[in-house]
């Protein structure tokens, strides 16, 4: 079999992050990776649920390897994560893709490297597939597993798995179980690890990173994590996602605006201006106490880039609820919105819900939404015109260009040797394109 592996990660950062994970186990046992699915001797599919959408697509990829399998049997096509996790998902799965070798769950990713082992046994006393997909809503937390990172100058460190909000429209607390938090003291070996190996950016991940802790009994909070975030020494960038705004405490603002090393950038996802939809949707904020929170964030931090989540179609969501929502965008003036058309996913509540949405007026809210956070990005876009930032040089898409971001999360894209790459560069911003910056390095030194 060929000792190569090619990993396809679907959804969010949270799986971005986890393919590092999966990289690190397949290369524990030599494999290396290929830069195909051809000339790769197990293919693994990092899968997402969030949409119907993103399974369709999943599922049209897993179907496009049945070709491969069958020109060389030796190939192990893996399928994990979220999409396996939902109930009856993985024997579907099975049946309906009946190629696919390895089936595991979100809490049983870890045993990766045993079942590619016990795959291997299984074949040579022909007994086909491994599927293993566990319900424990509380699985531990492996810290044992090799991570082989692929995002440098920037390093994903999780603080929190799963989640315990039940929003109701939402698939995750179902196949990502109940919220743990890590051990401070491995987040922050973790990060000062990081930092001394050369990263220069660490985001830190969670489901809801404001309810860092609330399983520990010390009080040992998302506060006191930052804190001791803060006292590390040395020139790095600090970000996380995702904040709740039930969650989102003013001591956390406060330490946020107090650290240098922090950027000045908050996802706060609002998902619908609408009172009744956001009870509906069980968010446990308001309307007001939304606004309230921007308000604070913005009285430390004036500069500060938010940006959001925001969900139209909501069953029953009215055209009034809708308006609601697009006066909370004006209101707000996000830097940018991440927008989404309401996807029923089977299990949750919402999904049984009265009054869906037809999807001709889903098409036309987010249509609406869509070219009025453009307006509002576009128009923000041009107050950074002329002025210059320190942006951390992130990647070099093609030679002689780079790109990275402001502090307060704003992309921009300009000339410079990939050598630059991981530098903290003052780059003077001479364009806007729509919602894209342009600028030119100044005073590199
Ligand atoms: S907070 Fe709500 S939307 Fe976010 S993961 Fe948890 S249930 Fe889903």
């Amino acid at each position: 079999m060929i000792k190569k592996y090619f990993i396809e990660t679907f959804g969010c950062q949270m799986n971005v992050h986890e393919s590092e994970k999966i990289s690190g186990m397949l290369e524990s046992l030599d494999f290396a990776p290929a830069t195909s699915r051809e000339e790769a001797g197990i293919i693994v599919f990092n899968t997402c649920c969030i949409r119907d959408t993103a399974e369709q697509k999943i599922s049209g990829n897993i179907g496009e390897v049945k070709a491969l399998k069958r020109a060389d049997k030796s190939r192990i096509v893996a399928v994990v994560g979220c999409m396996t996790q939902q109930k009856g998902a993985a024997e579907a799965l099975a049946a309906k893709f009946p190629f696919v070798d390895i089936i595991l769950g979100t809490s049983n990713l870890y045993e990766l490297p045993a079942k590619i082992v016990e795959l291997i046994e299984r074949r040579a006393r022909h007994r086909g597939k491994v599927v293993a997909v566990s319900f424990d809503e509380k699985p531990p937390i492996d810290e044992t597993v090799p991570v082989t990172r692929t995002s440098y100058p920037n390093a994903w460190v999780n603080i929190t798995y799963g989640c315990n909000n039940f929003c109701t429209y939402c698939i995750v607390p179902y196949v990502r179980g109940r919220e743990r938090s890590r051990e401070p003291e491995a987040i922050l070996g973790e990060i000062r690890a990081l930092l001394s190996n050369g990263y220069k950016e660490i985001t830190l991940l969670g489901q809801n990173v404001d309810s860092y802790g609330n399983d520990r009994a010390d009080g040992f909070g998302f506060a006191k994590l930052l804190r001791e975030i803060a006292a590390i020494e040395g020139k790095f960038r600090l970000r996380f996602m995702t904040s709740h705004p039930k969650d989102l405490s003013e001591e956390v603002i406060s330490v946020i605006a107090e650290t240098p090393n922090f950027c000045k950038n908050i996802h706060l996802p609002v998902q619908a201006g609408s009172d009744r939809i956001l009870k509906a949707m069980n968010r446990k904020y308001d309307r007001a106490s939304y606004l309230r929170l921007v308000d604070t964030i913005r009285s430390y931090m004036p500069e500060c880039g938010l940006t959001t989540d925001i969900m139209v179609g909501f069953p029953g969501e009215t055209e009034e609820d809708f308006l609601d929502t697009m006066d909370l965008t004006k209101r707000v003036r996000y830097h940018n919105a991440f927008t989404f058309v309401y996807s029923p996913r089977k299990g949750t509540v919402a999904a049984s819900m009265a009054d869906q949405i037809p999807y001709a007026v889903k098409r036309d809210r987010i249509t609406r939404l869509i070219a009025l956070q453009n307006a509002i990005t576009e128009e923000m876009s041009g107050e950074f015109v002329g002025k210059t930032y320190e942006v951390l040089a992130e990647d070099a898409p093609k030679p002689g260009k780079l790109c990275g971001r402001t502090d307060s999360g704003r992309l921009v894209n300009f000339n410079g040797d990939k050598s630059l790459v991981g530098e903290f560069l003052n780059v003077k911003i001479t364009k806007n394109k729509a919602s894209a910056l342009y600028g030119e390095i100044e005073n590199n030194g």
